[in-house]
């Protein structure tokens, strides 16, 4: 039998082991690590809204007030008004009939590709798709077919084979990132929208890095390419710009009746806590108003700041710097953690084989020391470009 141990030592010696590092709080956007407190160019807190006061304060509250946990499933006796008026908040700035949450952004994929694709039906992803989108696919019983990043002419030829497949009453799905999480480049929505309307497909956009950073209230890019209403589902994740925890999907009212009816992930799970829900809804709060303009002002003047200095023009928060090999993405973000700056090496499988990199992220709460900072490290490193 396969010991754990090979399969580990197989893993260290394809430089793919991965290992929990433990990181202490410090002021944005720095973390403590070791005692040391270095520059985070890792985590997805867009706004910075993981430490705004009224975030912190609101999963505060509604702690004290309606304890730690929900106590049940949603359909159980764990819909508390709280997860209702986070859910209209999300409806709202969506401009859709209805929204749901779940407890992560992976429930929220897994559970509503699962429940809306069954046998027969087919579901199409961009390559480069979110493990959460690919799961719930590879769940569901659906065809499974895959175009090559953001190819708009092989995107046509599986739609036109699909419906020529499909009998009338099948379902076939388009799913794609608005920025991908990886790549930190965008999908051209409006020409994916235009081809899912011409083969009667339903389309599904995932917006965890751009809710916050894109769009008039920072809605996301289907809203700042003013293709919102053309998106069946739109999804995304309460814990990354929105500073909290959880996912969303927001649409239709038939569509949100029948994800409830159906996704796994949330008939048979414990409602997110009372202090997540509250929190998301601040977070959200803030992230639709005149503050959080500013601070997506701030974000987007950090890139451009960024792409000024190191030459890296960037099409979001993400900054993808592509080495190849996983241990040297692995040396090369060591050298950055010396430096005082924590920036990942991404290696497979969250990247395709071959393509490990460095992955910088920018925040509003950088500062223009910290962007020169890393630019001199960057620049000092060896990244074959
Ligand atoms: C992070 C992420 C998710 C999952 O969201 P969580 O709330 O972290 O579970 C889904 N899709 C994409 C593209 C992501 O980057």
């Amino acid at each position: 039998m396969r010991r754990p141990e090979d399969e580990l030592a197989a893993l260290r010696n394809a430089g793919l082991l991965r290992e929990l590092r433990r990181l202490d709080p410090a002021p944005l956007p720095c973390v403590r690590l070791d005692g040391r407190e270095i520059v985070n160019f890792s985590s997805n807190d867009y706004l910075g809204l993981s430490q705004h006061p009224e975030v912190v304060r609101a999963a505060r509250g509604a702690s004290e007030c309606h304890g730690a946990g929900s106590t049940a499933s949603r359909l159980v006796c764990g819909s508390l008004g709280v997860h209702h008026e986070l859910e209209a908040r999300i409806a709202g700035l969506k401009r859709t009939e209805a929204a749901l949450t779940f407890s992560s952004g992976y429930a929220a994929a897994v559970g509503t590709l699962t429940a809306l694709l069954e046998r027969g039906d087919t579901v199409i992803l961009d390559k480069l798709c979110h493990a959460s989108l690919i799961d719930g696919a590879r769940l569901s019983a659906a065809t499974m077919r895959v175009y090559p990043h953001n190819h708009l002419g092989k995107l046509g030829r599986l739609l036109a084979a699909a419906r020529e497949a499909a009998r009338p009453d099948r379902r076939v799905l388009v799913v794609t990132e608005s920025v991908f999480s990886m790549e930190g480049d965008r999908a051209p929505l409006a020409e994916i929208a235009d081809l899912a309307e011409r083969f009667g497909a339903e389309l599904f956009v995932d917006e965890a890095h751009a809710l916050g950073v894109f769009g008039a209230a920072g809605q996301g890019l289907a809203e700042e390419l003013g293709v919102q209403e053309r998106v069946t589902i739109q999804m995304g994740t309460l814990g990354k710009a929105a500073g909290a925890a959880g996912g969303y999907i927001a649409a239709a009212r038939p569509w949100i009746d029948l994800v409830l009816n159906k996704a796994r992930s949330l008939i048979f799970s414990t409602a997110p806590p009372p202090g997540q829900a509250a929190a998301a809804l601040a977070g959200m709060n803030v992230l639709a108003s005149p503050e959080g303009d500013e601070l997506r002002a701030t974000l987007h003047r950090n890139l451009a700041q960024f792409a000024a200095l190191t030459g890296r023009t960037g099409h979001s928060a993400i900054l993808p710097v592509v080495i190849g090999d996983n241990r040297a993405a692995l040396a090369a973000s060591r050298a950055l953690l010396d430096a005082g700056f924590l920036v990942p090496a991404i290696r497979y499988p969250s990247v395709p084989r071959g393509s490990a990199r460095l992955r910088v992220t920018l925040s509003a709460a950088h500062r223009a020391e910290h962007l020169e900072g890393l630019a001199r490290a960057l620049g000092g490193l060896n990244t074959g470009r």
